[in-house]
């Protein structure tokens, strides 16, 4: 069974229709990469996955759980997929601690104990384990969007979508960013990831997505969509970001 499963996916807003047919699926394991122009509509794909976006049509299915069927408990497929954006989305006025526990403690219903030592856990994982105690505005941006990693991680998601993690990163701080997520990769996470980031996608992804003017262009190997695109207008804008 497909991780994420998409069909003839489309999403207006007022007269714009941002996405126009998409057809997309993720495998269990899979590393899928979302590139494309600014406004390409690949945010509003990411969000339509987990019905932050409502779709105009078309059928989203995430491990054979239909999230477009209106009868489907939305909340219960988010619980299982993390999601990472470029604004870190931390809440300022608690600990990273607190920001790793409180999604826990009151939607999975852990005990503060059991939900301390997951948080310990995910912040190891990420490099961040003497930082329990800090404040958001006490860290580096690098080290805010990691915590905001763990914090996905430490509600045991199947599966991560990454809008674009690195984008409102200083450049010095980017890599140790990548670096957390290879890592999860290298544990077999499935992961949904737009990026700007070439060097990553050519590394990591299974296969990459091109998308533009609300259509996938192109799709296959990082090798060949990088390295030899088909599509002329994949190639244009491999010239404008390399
Ligand atoms: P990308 O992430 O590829 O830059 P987006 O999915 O963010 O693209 O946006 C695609 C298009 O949809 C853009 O023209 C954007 O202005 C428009 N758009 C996105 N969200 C909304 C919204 N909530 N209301 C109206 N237009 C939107
Ligand atoms: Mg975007």
């Amino acid at each position: 069974m497909s991780a994420i499963e998409i069909h003839g996916l489309r999403k207006s807003f007022g007269d714009l229709e941002v996405l126009r047919g998409i057809d997309l699926s993720v495998e269990p394991g899979e590393v899928l990469c979302v590139i494309g122009p600014s406004g390409s509509g690949k945010s509003t794909l990411l969000r339509c996955v987990n019905l932050l976006e409502q779709p105009s049509a078309g059928t989203i299915r995430v491990s054979g759980v239909e999230v477009t069927d209106p009868d489907c408990d939305i909340d219960a497929v988010r619980r299982r997929i993390g999601m990472v954006f470029q604004q870190f989305n931390l809440f300022g006025h608690l600990t990273v601690r607190e920001n790793l526990t409180i999604a826990q403690r009151r939607v999975l219903r852990r005990g503060r104990a059991e939900a301390d030592r997951v948080a310990a856990e995910n912040l190891d994982r990420v490099g961040l384990a003497d930082k329990a105690g800090a404040y958001p505005a006490q860290l580096s941006g690098g080290q805010q969007q990691r915590v905001a990693i763990a914090r996905s991680l430490s509600m045991n998601p199947e599966l991560m979508l990454f809008d674009e993690p690195t984008s409102a990163l200083d450049p010095e701080l980017v890599g140790e960013v990548l670096a957390v997520m290879r890592s999860l990769v290298a544990d077999g996470m499935t992961m949904l990831v737009v990026t700007h980031e070439m060097s990553f996608a050519r590394e990591v992804a299974s296969r990459v997505v091109f998308m533009d003017g609300g259509v996938v262009v192109e799709s296959g190997p990082p090798a060949d969509v990088l390295g030899s695109p088909r599509e002329e207008r994949t190639r244009e804008f491999l010239h404008r970001v390399l």
